[in-house]
């Protein structure tokens, strides 16, 4: 017997196996720099998990409607229109495992089979493996460092053909930390409306952000625009709630059913309490959020300024988010050779950017605490020093 030809078209996330890699050799004993991680190094703020904690406590252990308990989704509402100046009923926003199970939620909802789906790349890995899933064809546009890592509205079109259905935007963005300006998204918007090809806009990054930089929401940005976007957010990265498994998409009004029936029969409702830690999220004081975006600055001030001086190595200054991404391709090594080496070498963990379409790249995360940022840079440069 065989597995589906399906399954066989999907590489297992690379980023999920390594992290787990480095924590088995942490808990053997070996000193890891872990730069690799993908999420959150603080805990879910108290009154979160307070909020659940009660709700447990209460018996709120049963099913609830599968697209989420109305008070999240009049939430979740609230915050589109206040932070994003976004309109949506309740009823348009499904509430899911995670803004990743929101994302495929969408491409099952809307792809055919054969349709194309544009991903820029260096991309989040599980765009285009999602993308197989639901039986489309994800097309990859390579972006350039020059360009800040964003695809220019004229690199879109030329990836266009009669089969593109769909493109996807993810800003600010992992693992580059780009963000796209109000006029460069609108630009690349005005491309999409011209020829009716749907934008999944995922903005799970939207809150950490640098330097007074601004998120602009595409959806908002022209009436054109809402019919075709997917608005897809959630609350692992903001509030550091990534084993919660909470995340949600806007869809436009012609979708929204189909996206909560898809719902419906595979995963039924998130967990019930972790939807009311959702709730104390969104309607609680925010300030957590800011405290902990102003640390990924205070690093990302530390890594740029370290790396900064190091030979054989490029970035662009993150923006958002808490990556970096490192161009390497004046080492001569391959991003998985490269990535490799530092572990064997040095025992710094990071993430090789053939993961993310990028084999010229590999990815260093500052969700970790200042002292292994240290470690970690000095280990860096000391490779990069012998290479
Ligand atoms: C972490 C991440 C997600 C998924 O977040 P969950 O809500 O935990 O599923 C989605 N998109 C990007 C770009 C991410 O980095």
């Amino acid at each position: 017997m065989e597995p589906s030809s399906r399954a066989k078209r999907i590489t297992p996330s690379l980023t999920l196996s390594l992290g787990s890699k480095a924590k088995s050799l942490r808990a053997k004993g070996v000193d890891i720099v872990n730069l690799g991680s993908g999420e959150p190094d603080f805990d879910t703020p108290e009154f979160i998990k307070a909020a659940a904690m009660g709700s447990l406590d209460a018996g709120f252990t049963k099913y609830t409607p599968s697209s989420g308990i109305p008070e999240l989704r009049e939430a979740i509402a609230d915050k589109l229109e206040a932070d994003n100046g976004l309109s949506y009923d309740p009823s348009q926003i499904t509430v899911s495992c995670g803004a990743k199970h929101a994302c495929l939620n969408v491409l099952l909802a809307t792809l055919e089979t054969g349709d194309e789906v544009i991903i820029p790349a260096p991309y989040w890995l599980s765009y285009p493996e999602m993308v197989k899933i639901a039986d489309g064809e994800p097309v990859i546009v390579p972006t350039r460092l020059e360009n800040g890592y964003k695809i220019t509205p004229e690199e879109f079109a030329e990836a266009m053909t009669p089969k593109t259905r769909m493109i996807i935007l993810n800003s600010p963005g992992n693992p580059t930390g780009s963000v796209y300006t109000r006029e460069e998204m609108e630009a690349l918007a005005r491309v999409a409306a011209e020829e009716d090809i749907l934008i999944l806009s995922d903005e799970i990054y939207e809150k950490i952000l640098f330097d007074g930089e601004k998120h602009w929401s595409v959806a908002s940005l022209d009436a054109s625009f809402y019919p075709l976007t997917f608005t897809v957010n959630g609350f692992s990265k903001a509030y550091a709630m990534t084993g919660w498994r909470l995340g949600y998409v806007a869809s436009p009004p012609w979708a929204a059913a189909a996206v909560e029936a898809i719902q419906s029969h595979s995963t039924s409702n998130v967990t019930s309490f972790a939807q009311k830690g959702a709730l104390a999220a969104y309607r609680g004081p925010q300030d957590c959020v800011e405290a902990m975006t102003q640390e990924y600055q205070r690093r990302r001030d530390y890594l740029v300024a370290q790396i900064g001086s190091l030979p054989k190595v490029n970035f662009i200054r993150p923006q958002g988010t808490f990556y970096l991404l490192l161009e390497i391709g004046d080492t001569k090594l391959s991003s998985t050779q490269f990535a490799e080496r530092l572990l064997e070498e040095e025992k710094v963990m990071v993430i090789p950017g053939v993961a993310f379409g990028d084999d010229r790249t590999v990815r260093l995360s500052y969700a970790t605490d200042m002292d292994s940022l240290q470690r970690g840079v000095e280990r860096l440069a000391g490779f990069l020093k012998r290479l």
